[in-house]
């Protein structure tokens, strides 16, 4: 049973590193088992070993697999009987790095004597890969010692860390980040030395999301709609979809559109109404943020928002306000105690909101729990906003982004990850833009931010916060949400007091925009229609032409169909 656990479980943290001795284990099991299986197949084929990257090359998707630098060398030399040089050659050639955040508690370390303990011949590998690699620093930038300290393999600022980030930078010929915003900052903050060092191999990969699941599988209403119009081809090329913009000026197809948003809302309404037992208006505007709890994403400012409109309400009785539904999803990390009192905190202003007459209906608050990705796919095609809220500079792409705009979401976002390109492809009178930007939050922090002086200079925010710390929200009860509190007033490193006013400046905007139903409809076709981009096939194909050297396998649509024509219980697609 004990052994089992190396592949049973599945950390649970997002944007989070724990140096745990079964997370070392399962990153060398699996890093290693691929090695050796690769390594078996060319033995098949009577391919030398020498010959291993000229077969393979390996993405390295994040840091998790990147002990594979060292596995690979170990395997070529201690296996394959090869000299240092050839077998490090062969590595640098096979390897290619994929960074996924900038959050600095992301990026992966072990402690020393632990990797130690666990797998010493790979250690003494790294430091002879960090030797020689600081010879190299060293001839470039003589007399920099800030700089090898930097870039060293090993942190030695306090207990002696391995960086896996500069392992893996070291180890390969290409680093690539998952956003356009992303890889430049990328370049000039966590990476910025090895950029300087190896300029050549930095390039940027913006993330995509299937068409297949995202809008075939999940969407099938809307796909026939939009097979019906401009065929099918769009499934394969989702550039294809540009088609569509010539009937945003057709009435018919404006209604058709409008139609099936509001059949797929209202199927969600009546599975929250059996899962639930909550009657949501499915005429209402669909609100959803759905992603991994973090402070990052900033959830917390969204249900900012929502006590600012039932505050206003309750001030004024007889206000008549867009209705709206507020519905959130995702997970928090077991032992991520902020992110948990952010969904404490939904839940609580659901309880009040949902119950106080005085709302009338107005404003409904759910938070759906066991977000996962089947529930999503029911989640994404029912939006009409799509809540992408991070703290510009904090996100480096995100997808759930592109699976809502997709499927003919509006989105209220920040200029932060992919949201910046998502922006520019729809048009920026197609997109809600609010906040800072990630160089107004890098100036604001150094100019010294004091969130407490928004909370004293805006009356609104301040009746917010002052609501949810006089126990409003929790039976009267002031210690429950003291530390989210205490966090915002006293050192808020989200920023979500410095973007408190232009988020609820710009939520003003969606509502009068949603009041304008056929204006909201072309907005949603042309989000749609300008989606081809973010298809996963055109990511997938730069990695294959840029990185890779090997042409994309054809797209197989058959088993798609059928997928769909399953889960759906819907035969739309026999005709695809
Ligand atoms: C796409 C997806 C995500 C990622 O969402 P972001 O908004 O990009 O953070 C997370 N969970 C599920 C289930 C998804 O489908």
């Amino acid at each position: 049973m004990e052994s089992e656990t190396i592949s049973k479980v599945l950390y649970p943290n997002d944007n989070m590193t724990q140096g745990k001795i079964l997370r070392l284990e399962q990153q060398f099991f699996f890093v290693s088992c691929s090695l050796q299986d690769m390594i078996r197949i060319l033995e098949r084929q009577n391919v030398p070993v020498e010959q291993f990257h000229e077969k393979f090359t390996i993405q390295l998707n994040d840091t998790h697999p990147s002990i594979s630098v060292a596995e690979l060398m170990r395997l070529l030399m201690d296996e394959h009987g090869m000299e240092w040089d050839k077998a490090w050659n062969i590595t640098t050639h096979t390897f290619a790095y994929t960074n996924h955040t900038l959050l600095p508690e992301a990026l992966e370390r072990w402690p020393i004597d632990l990797f130690g303990r666990l797998l010493p011949r790979h250690l003494e590998i790294i430091f002879e890969i960090n030797t020689r690699f600081l010879d190299d620093v060293r001839i470039k930038y003589p007399d920099d010692l800030a700089r090898l300290g930097r870039m060293s393999l090993i942190d030695e600022s306090s207990e002696r860390y391995i960086r896996m980030a500069n392992l893996a930078c070291v180890g390969s010929f290409s680093i690539n980040g998952v956003a356009a915003l992303h890889t430049e900052l990328m370049k000039q903050t966590v990476l910025h030395d090895f950029y300087e060092m190896y300029p050549e191999k930095f390039n940027n990969k913006t993330n995509g999301v299937t068409p297949r699941r995202f809008m075939v599988l999940s969407n099938p209403r809307l796909c026939h709609l939009i097979c019906d119009r401009v065929g099918d081809n769009w499934i394969k090329n989702l550039d294809e979809l540009h088609k569509l913009e010539a009937y945003v000026d057709d009435a018919g197809f404006r209604t058709e559109f409008r139609q099936i948003k509001q059949a797929i809302k209202q199927d969600l309404a009546t599975y929250i109404k059996g899962m639930y037992d909550i009657d949501i208006d499915p005429t209402s505007l669909f609100d959803i943020q759905s992603k991994r709890i973090h402070e990052y994403k900033r959830q917390h400012l969204n249900a900012l928002h929502i006590i600012t409109l039932y505050n206003r309400i309750k001030a004024n009785p007889n206000l008549d306000m867009t209705p709206r539904t507020f519905l959130f999803g995702g997970k928090a990390a077991p032992g991520y105690y902020m992110a948990k009192l952010v969904i404490k905190l939904i839940n609580s202003i659901a309880d009040v909101v949902n119950r106080d007459p005085d709302v009338r209906g107005q404003l409904k608050v759910l938070f759906m729990k066991d977000y996962n990705v089947k529930f999503a796919q029911r989640v994404y095609p029912a939006a009409d906003l799509s809540e992408q809220i991070s703290t510009a500079g904090k996100e480096a792409s995100g997808t759930g982004n592109m699976k809502f705009a997709m499927n003919g979401a509006l989105t209220i976002g920040t200029l932060d990850g992919a949201n910046v390109e998502i922006r520019d492809e729809v048009g920026a009178e197609n997109f809600f833009l609010f906040g800072l930007t990630d160089e107004e939050v890098v100036a604001k922090k150094a100019a010294g931010y004091n969130p407490a002086d928004y909370y004293n200079s805006d009356p609104e925010l301040k009746l917010v916060i002052d609501r949810i710390a006089s126990g409003f929200f929790s039976h009267g009860n002031t210690e429950l949400f003291k530390p989210l509190i205490d966090n915002l007033m006293h050192q808020d490193q989200y920023m979500l007091f410095a973007d408190y006013r232009s988020y609820v400046e710009c939520q003003e905007k969606v509502s009068a925009a949603y009041r304008d139903q056929d204006h909201w409809t072309r907005m949603s076709i042309l989000n749609t229609a300008r989606m081809g981009k973010f298809s996963s096939d055109r990511s997938i194909r730069d990695y294959c032409n840029d990185i890779w050297k090997v042409k994309p396998i054809p797209i197989q649509l058959e088993e798609y169909v059928q997928g769909a024509a399953v889960l759906n219980a819907a035969n739309h697609f026999t005709k695809v």
